[in-house]
């Protein structure tokens, strides 16, 4: 049981039981998802983001990535729909406005244009978003967009993101405390990656994810999770009375980090992709529902 200020330790060998889809329910029930990721040289990061959403039951994953790379995505991809980002910034907006939620940063590079375009984004969108790797570089000196904002907001960073953003030094000494007191400030949920990731809500609950282990510290492994707390986010039937937002996050971190271990059984540490945590996903969700 967890009070206002409650902190749960999610353990490896819990249940996170989901619920069974609705035998009536169509794909725009399960999340219509925005995606904003990719640059040249992270051709990767969109596909794995989009991927893992779709793995985690998302219901159309329109993925918006830089001309120069949509060709390469367009071949990647089958079951999400990648397009060129428009020149026009109303047009992107547009495409978002019509999504239940959007996923802005894998991959996204920090070229000064990007970055006012995932500022503008976090103003003028009134739906939940998923801020993660360069969209949370974004917000470096712009921490108050958060503030404003009036939909929820996940921040996914590593350390080092979480430092850069704050300011704070590295290794950030109390990650608890630290991730508890960011996301109360900034009325936002903060999950706060590495070993033992902690979920903080506006609220001021907490989550310590007990799965995962350092196969997963490879370049990929947190697109893949940024992907399936949107898809979390996204599917109606998740929400409401049924579970808050923030919690949904730490469940996703959770999946994410069994789904890591399940990896490192079959294929060990120093081996397993993130690529194989997609292929871990079907497995995991299995058992959890
Ligand atoms: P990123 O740094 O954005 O690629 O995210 C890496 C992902 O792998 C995050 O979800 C981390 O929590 C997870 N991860 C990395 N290293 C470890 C570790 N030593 N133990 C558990 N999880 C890890
Ligand atoms: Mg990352």
């Amino acid at each position: 049981k967890q009070g206002r200020e409650g902190t749960r330790v999610l353990p490896d060998y819990a249940k996170l039981h989901l619920p069974r889809r609705p035998v009536d329910g169509h794909k725009g029930d399960f999340g219509k998802l925005f995606i904003l990721a990719g640059s040249e040289g992270y051709t990767g990061a969109p596909n794995l983001a989009a991927r893992a959403a779709l793995r985690t039951g998302a219901g159309l994953v329109f993925l918006g990535v830089p001309r120069e790379i949509y060709p390469i995505l367009a071949v990647k991809c089958d079951e999400a729909m990648p397009f060129p980002l428009p020149e026009k910034y109303e047009e992107i907006l547009e495409k978002a406005k019509g999504c239940d939620v959007a996923l802005i940063g894998p991959g996204l590079g920090r070229h000064p244009k990007t970055e006012k375009l995932v500022r503008a984004l976090l103003e003028d969108l009134d739906i939940p978003v998923v801020l993660d790797a360069d969209g949370i570089n974004a917000l470096c000196g712009h921490i108050d967009i958060l503030d404003k904002r009036s939909a929820p907001t996940v921040l996914t960073p590593h350390a080092g993101e979480f430092a850069r953003l704050t300011g704070c030094p590295l290794p950030v000494k109390d990650r608890l405390s630290a991730a508890r007191a960011f996301a109360k400030e900034h009325h936002c949920t903060l999950v706060l990656k590495g070993h033992g990731t902690v979920t903080a809500a506006p609220s001021g609950n907490c989550w310590i994810c007990g799965t995962g282990n350092p196969g997963m510290a490879k370049g990929g492994s947190g697109d893949v999770l940024s992907g399936m707390i949107a898809a979390l986010w996204g599917q109606k039937h998740l929400k409401g009375p049924y579970t808050d937002l923030s919690e949904l996050a730490a469940w996703a971190v959770w999946y994410h980090g069994k789904a890591g271990d399940k990896c490192a059984r079959k294929l060990g540490e120093y081996a397993m992709l993130p690529s194989d945590l997609l292929d871990a996903i079907p497995e995991v969700l299995l058992e959890n529902t």
